[in-house]
């Protein structure tokens, strides 16, 4: 994708820590110019920007709550200033809290909608106008959805709600030669999934898959690698399921 001397530019939203880390550091080694978005923490962004400039990216960081569509608006417009028109969007910022479903206050039901799909719909309605020829989306799933655990309903059910998206969204752009997919991590050791857990409970979930580990960042960076470039040209409006093989 990248045989052209201008870099393409990519953003990853909720690229400060965790799997956006290690997208944002694979897409940069992959030849992209990048967009670390963030919305809480700007010394980790930061230092993941400098990081990328230190090994001669081009790299940018752009703080936005992704569950505000005028943020995301001002996010696309900083991006095309400081770096030009986005070829890629990766849709990877989402938070969770895993909680019985009748236990869940009205504002934890909101703010998980909020990021999880409120947050994905903002970007793709931008990226349907603003994303070049050619482009390619890559949502964020989750495995869970395939397990059904107890205490992962209103997660589970944003999750729907992204995949829903990618298969209509990937319809919608016809005649523009964008993909839209979506990569389904199983556990992966970041803060979203360890924090809260014992580490009883953390190694019954690396036991889970026929690979018997964890995933770790890297390991989903480098399907959404697959997924942004060249070689996934012919894969549009499909579900990714990385998880060594949980579900
Ligand atoms: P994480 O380590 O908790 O990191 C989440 C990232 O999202 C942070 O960079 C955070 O940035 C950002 N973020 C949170 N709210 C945001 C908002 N409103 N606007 C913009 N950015 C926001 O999570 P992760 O494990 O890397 O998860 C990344 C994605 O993978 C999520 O969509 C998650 O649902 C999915 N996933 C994860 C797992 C897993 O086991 N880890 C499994 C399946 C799917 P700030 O700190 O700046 O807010």
């Amino acid at each position: 994708m990248n045989q052209s001397s201008t870099p393409k530019v990519a953003i990853v939203t909720g690229a400060s820590r965790g799997i956006g880390a290690a997208v944002a550091q694979r897409l940069a080694r992959d030849g992209f110019s990048v967009a670390v978005n963030y919305a809480s923490s700007p010394e980790q962004a930061d230092a993941l920007v400098a990081e990328l400039k230190a090994a001669g990216g081009r790299a940018f960081a752009v703080k936005a709550d992704v569950a505000s569509a005028e943020e995301v608006r001002a996010m696309f417009d900083a991006v095309e200033a400081q770096l030009g028109k986005v070829d890629v969007l990766v849709n990877n910022a989402g938070v969770l809290r895993t909680l019985p479903l009748a236990e869940h206050s009205d504002a934890q039901y909101d703010q998980t909608f909020d990021i999880n799909v409120r947050g994905t719909f903002n970007t793709l309605r931008e990226a349907a106008t603003r994303l070049n020829e050619g482009g390619r989306i890559v949502n964020f799933s989750s495995t869970t959805l395939a397990l059904n655990m107890p205490g992962y309903a209103i997660y589970n059910a944003t999750k729907a709600a992204v995949e829903a998206f990618t298969h209509v969204f990937a319809k919608e752009l016809r005649g523009r030669g964008i993909t839209v997919n979506a990569v389904a991590p199983g556990p992966i050791a970041t803060s979203l999934f360890l924090d809260g857990k014992t580490e009883e409970q953390v190694q019954a979930f690396a036991k889970m898959p026929p690979l018997q580990r964890l995933g770790q960042p890297e390991d989903i960076a480098s399907v959404v690698s697959f997924l942004a470039g060249p070689d996934a040209g012919w894969v549009n409006g499909q579900i990714l399921r990385a998880n060594g093989g949980v579900a």
